[in-house]
C-alpha cells in the first residue's frame, strides 16, 4: 500500500491525466483498425478505444469518453502504456493492470510496465471503482481480440 505522500503524488497524477486527456479525440473510421465502446453503468461512465495497427504493432491509440477522473485518467493512462507497442505486449500490460486492480492493494504494480498507471493501485481497495479504472481496458481488451479473429 503506498505511504502517504505516494498516495497524493499518485491522486495528482490521476487529477493530471484526466485533465489533460492524452490521445483523446477520436481518429477517421477509415484509419483504424478497430473500434470498441464499452459502457460501466454504475457510475455512468463510457470510453471509447480505437487501435491503429502497423503488422503487429500498435502504431496509435485513440480514444474519447465520459465519465468520473477515474476512467478518463484511466484511458489516457492507457494511451500512454500500449502505443507503439506489439499486440502481446500490450495484452501483457492489460494483464499486468488487471491483476493490480484485483489485488484489493496488495500489488502495487510494476512502473516498467503500467507507467502513469500504477497511480491507479489504490482503486484496489475500492471495489466499486475497479470497473471505473478497467472500462478503457476492458474496450482495449476486446479490440484485441477483434484484431486477433
Ligand atoms: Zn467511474
Amino acid at each position: 500500500m503506498p505511504d502517504d505522500e505516494t498516495g497524493a503524488l499518485y491522486q495528482q497524477m490521476i487529477l493530471d491525466h484526466a485533465r489533460e486527456r492524452h490521445g483523446a479525440g477520436l481518429a477517421d473510421e477509415a484509419a483504424v483498425a478497430v473500434t470498441n465502446h464499452q459502457i460501466n453503468p454504475t457510475c455512468g461512465d463510457e470510453v471509447t478505444i480505437q487501435l491503429e495497427v502497423d503488422g503487429d504493432l500498435i502504431a496509435d491509440v485513440h480514444w474519447d469518453g465520459v465519465g468520473c477522473s477515474i476512467s478518463q485518467a484511466s484511458a489516457s493512462m492507457l494511451h500512454d502504456v500500449v502505443r507503439g507497442l506489439t499486440t502481446a505486449q500490450a495484452r501483457a500490460r492489460l494483464d499486468a493492470f488487471r491483476t493490480m486492480l484485483r489485488s484489493r492493494g496488495a500489488d502495487e504494480g510494476d512502473a516498467d510496465l503500467l507507467d502513469d498507471a500504477v497511480a491507479l493501485a489504490g482503486v484496489a481497495r475500492y471495489p466499486a471503482r475497479v470497473k471505473c479504472a478497467m472500462l478503457g481496458w476492458v474496450a482495449l481488451e476486446v479490440a484485441l481480440e477483434e484484431l486477433a479473429a
